[in-house]
């Protein structure tokens, strides 16, 4: 009973040997292949022509391939050529075949047109038969090294990608990321309402499908909760706004970012002003619900927060700029009006 428990545990931290997988008609061959690879502590799986090595590609996503050239049913210059196919196009948005594993090719004759067509089909090294094992056994090892590295690689560049995007106190989308996604937005909603109008041939009113609303939060009072309560409490504060306003958005396609200092923004694409309004008096209901406690707001005992909400139909006639200065507005209009409310403002648009 001590033994398997010790058992499992260990299997379960260590991480598993490189699978390779040896694609070869040659049984004594691939025989001899596996023994060597066993022999250097690595996993191995067969296959004995291109079309079988394809499909052990799919089912078991090795570390490596030793590939044969000279085979039957599919010979293993087809056989990289798919093998690259899958790997480079993500294999049907699977991201597990993007990682580009190395191919080593094992070509009969060393003459010139079989080394360069094993390159060429995207095989990163190749070697002779007769093999010399301790040239394949330092090859395998190098390309396991080199495909490790640029697992981390590809996994760090990710993660930098992410935080690009992130703001770092509220874990929020940062204003870069609003930019960017506030662009594709409005092109890709000018496109949807020009097609729309072309198909109807008439312009279509407050509910139009291609509307596009903002809505820009900003707390109230927020310099004095600082005073009253600490910077400290102010950022927690502001951490637990930033979550509260993400509860209350709903679509995958609506984007929640902090737009500067205490002020966010709300993202609502294919959002016609109802439904924004909607939004937006869920996001009041959310904040109210946290009860922070602001004893020095002069509109609420608690932490509010004025709310500028504006929707358009993207044209060429208007620009993101522009609508964003008209949430600005609503959103001045809410605080001089006494804060704690929302205002929408409807841009209007020639649809
Ligand atoms: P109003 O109701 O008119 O919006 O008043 P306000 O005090 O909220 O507005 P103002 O623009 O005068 O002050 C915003 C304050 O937000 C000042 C700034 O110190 C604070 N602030 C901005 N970013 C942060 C942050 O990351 N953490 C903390 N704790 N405070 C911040
Ligand atoms: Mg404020
Ligand atoms: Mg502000």
């Amino acid at each position: 009973m001590e033994n398997a428990l010790t058992g499992a545990s260990s299997n379960s931290s260590a991480p598993e040997p490189p699978l390779i997988l040896v694609v070869d008609d040659d049984r004594f061959m691939r025989d001899l292949l596996r023994q060597a690879m066993e022999k250097e502590g690595y996993r191995v799986a067969e296959a004995e022509n291109g079309q079988q090595g394809l499909d052990a590609y799919i089912r078991l996503n090795p570390d490596i391939v030793l590939l044969d050239a000279i085979m039957p049913v599919m010979d293993g210059f087809t056989c990289c050529t798919q093998l690259q196919r899958l790997s480079g196009d993500g294999f049907s948005g699977d991201n597990r075949f993007t990682s580009n594993t190395p191919v080593l090719m094992i070509t009969s004759l060393e003459d010139n047109q079989s080394v360069n067509r094993a390159f060429e089909v995207g095989a990163v090294d190749y070697v002779t038969k007769p093999i010399h094992w301790a040239v394949l056994r330092q090859r395998v090892k190098r390309l396991l090294e080199q495909a490790e590295l640029y697992r981390q690689l590809q996994a760090a560049n990710q993660e930098l990608h992410r935080l690009a995007f992130l703001d770092g106190l509220t874990r929020v989308a940062n204003r870069r990321c609003f930019d960017r996604a506030f662009e594709q937005e409005w092109r890709r909603l000018m496109r949807e309402a020009t097609s729309a109008t072309e198909v109807t041939g008439e312009p279509q009113g407050l509910h139009h499908p291609a509307s596009l609303s903002l809505i820009l939060c900003d707390v109230d009072f927020f310099k004095l909760y600082n005073d009253s309560c600490g910077h400290l409490a102010g950022d927690r504060c502001l951490q637990q706004v930033a979550e509260a306003i993400r509860r209350a958005v709903e679509r995958p396609s609506d984007l929640v970012a902090r737009y500067g200092g205490e002020e966010f923004v709300v993202l609502l694409p294919n959002t016609d002003a109802v439904g924004a309004v909607q939004i937006a008096q869920k996001i009041r209901q959310e904040i109210g619900s946290l009860r922070l406690v602001h004893p020095s707001s002069t509109v609420s005992g608690f932490v509010t927060l004025s709310l500028g909400v504006t929707t358009t139909v993207p044209s060429r006639d208007s620009s993101p700029k522009e609508l964003l200065s008209i949430a600005d507005k609503a959103l001045y209009q809410a605080k001089e009006s006494g804060r704690d409310r929302l205002i929408l403002k409807i841009f209007l648009h020639p649809y």
